[in-house]
């Protein structure tokens, strides 16, 4: 039986994928979209400038649950799970620039 669900498999996929690819600056760790930081979870959840168009739909549906935007809410509330896997494909499928 497989013990980790696709959220979770989505996040490692992004890790994974941080450790292995790189960009031009040869930073491995840095944000795919261009962003002079780490691509972390924080960043891409809360910060990115270049995912504000993603984060503003999933804040869209935070308000119509009549929850707050956050990482708690986004990773444990089941209206939120599809939504977020998109948008995790949706970065795991963007080459590093
Ligand atoms: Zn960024």
């Amino acid at each position: 039986m497989l013990l980790v669900n696709f959220l979770e498999f989505l996040l490692v996929e992004i890790a994974e994928g941080s450790r292995t690819r790189t960009t031009k600056t040869g930073n491995a760790w840095q944000c795919r979209f261009g962003c002079p930081t780490d691509e972390t979870v924080d960043h891409i959840f809360l910060t990115c400038p270049y995912l504000q168009t993603e984060r503003d739909q999933l804040r869209t549906i935070c308000l119509a649950i009549d929850s707050q935007y956050c990482l708690p809410t986004l990773f444990t509330h089941p209206e939120l799970k599809v939504p977020v896997e998109r948008f995790l494909l949706e970065i795991i499928n963007t080459p590093p620039t």
